[in-house]
């Protein structure tokens, strides 16, 4: 058994004990801090990450709106390196029932707390502004809100807390799980805890701090505190990456390095054409064909060299618009497809552009097999023709027209 003496224990390494730690030791304290598991292990490890500037209290306790504010803006001059603006989108609609007058008023008030944590007002956007940003949004919403919060990684947070207590010299210890207080009547001396080799220490000291949130009532029965804490469940929904198709790990087998899209082509359809399908409807005017692997859509190809990856987003999604590849060059796709071969793929497939954008001399390469595809009839003329045209009709849509350059030309 070793014995330590010190200032302060602080019992529990979540975010409340890692702070508490780094506080009192930059205050010239000797602390030691103990945690039973790693560092941010329990809750704060679990949290959603957000820095909570207190929006929830606005109707009915500004003091503590004020102090989440507060406490964020001041995490944010520590450690602005560690933490990134989250913009929330706020949609209304129809019969909602804080109808939009009403949400923006309470964003409104909200904006007066925002310079305290250094974030940005409100901003009321049109159903068209709201869907640019998300195209899978309903059509029937009124409009939407943003309100803008901070980002961290918990972990990251908590062991930074840690990090600046040791360089104060706090001893920070963790998988030492506090198994008994030391006591002199009602007086808490210390604690006893089992270090990470099973062996059973103490460490004593002026002041001990329960900051095992979830775990106080264990730690107040070891003082004899009653503590009554009624444990609450948090629950996030977790939706399929917004935006895209639901890959997420990359293909082992038949064509390493491309990310794998599993399930039944019913399944593909209902969970990775949703984004598709809304933001074609919202007219978007391109859409970029990712290198994937989807069997169910096709077996044998990629998604960006597959025709029947192209003739399902023409027909199933009654697209019309500029299909555009993503990078030709990239490593997942270009050993089994070198950009010339795969430019020709896809444009004969359907698609309007490539994009080569690593060399000049294999952009030049593609160029010149795809001059040599119109020219042996591969790639039709006509087929080409029309994709310039669009490709035309798009930049003029966007830029001034003296800008744009009516010469460009087909082979
Ligand atoms: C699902 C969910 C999402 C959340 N999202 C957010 C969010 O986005 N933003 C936000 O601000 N808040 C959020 N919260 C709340 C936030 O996570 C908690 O307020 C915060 O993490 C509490 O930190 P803590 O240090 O008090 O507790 P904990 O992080 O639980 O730390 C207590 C520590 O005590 C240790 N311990 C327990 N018993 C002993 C013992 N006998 N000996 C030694 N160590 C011991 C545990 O191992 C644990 O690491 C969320 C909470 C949940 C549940």
């Amino acid at each position: 058994m070793t014995s330590s003496a010190h200032d302060v224990v602080v019992i529990g390494g979540g975010v409340t004990g890692a702070g508490v730690a780094r506080d009192l030791a930059r205050g010239g304290a000797s602390v030691r801090p103990c945690g039973k598991d790693c560092y941010g292990g329990g809750t704060s490890g679990a949290a959603s990450g957000m820095i909570h500037g207190g929006p929830r209290y606005l109707e009915f306790d500004w003091r503590t709106t004020r102090l989440s504010a507060g406490d964020a803006g001041k995490i944010v001059r520590i450690a602005r390196h560690m933490v990134h603006r989250v913009v929330f989108l706020l949609p209304v609609m129809p019969g909602d029932k804080h109808n939009i007058e009403r949400l923006e008023t309470a964003m409104e008030v909200y904006d007066r707390f925002q310079p305290l944590k250094l974030s940005n007002p409100h901003l009321r956007l049109t159903p068209a502004e709201a869907r640019q940003l998300e195209p899978a949004l309903s059509d029937e919403m009124v409009g939407a809100m943003t309100m803008e919060e901070w980002g961290v990684d918990p972990h990251r947070l908590t062991f930074g807390n840690v990090q600046d207590a040791i360089e104060n010299g706090a001893r920070a210890i963790n998988h030492s799980r506090v198994v008994d207080l030391i006591r002199d009547g009602a007086n808490v001396l210390g604690v006893r805890y089992r270090g990470a080799d099973g062996s059973l220490n103490e460490a004593r000291a002026k002041v001990t701090v329960n900051a095992t949130g979830p775990w106080s009532p264990s730690l107040g029965k070891m003082a004899g505190v009653p503590i009554d804490l009624r444990p609450a469940k948090g629950i996030p929904i977790v939706y399929d990456p917004r935006g895209g198709h639901s890959a997420d790990r990359l293909d082992p087998a038949d064509r390493p390095g491309l990310p794998l899209v599993v399930g039944a082509l019913a399944t593909v359809r209902r969970r990775d054409w949703v984004p598709f399908q809304s933001g074609i409807r919202a007219g978007v005017d391109s859409v970029m064909v990712g290198h994937l692997n989807v069997p169910a859509l096709d077996a044998t190809a990629p998604t960006s060299m597959s025709a029947a990856v192209m003739r399902a987003r023409r027909q199933d999604l009654g697209y019309r618009g500029v299909v555009i590849s993503d990078d030709l060059q990239m490593g997942a796709l270009s050993p089994q497809y070198p950009p010339p071969v795969a430019a020709v793929r896809f444009l004969s497939n359907g698609g309007d552009m490539v994009v080569v954008s690593h060399d000049l001399a294999v952009a030049d390469a593609t160029d010149d097999a795809i001059h040599a595809a119109v020219l042996n009839g591969t790639y039709p003329r006509a087929q080409l023709d029309a994709s310039v045209q669009k490709l035309l009709n798009l930049a003029l849509k966007f830029m001034p027209q003296s800008r744009v350059r009516r010469s460009a030309s087909s082979p």
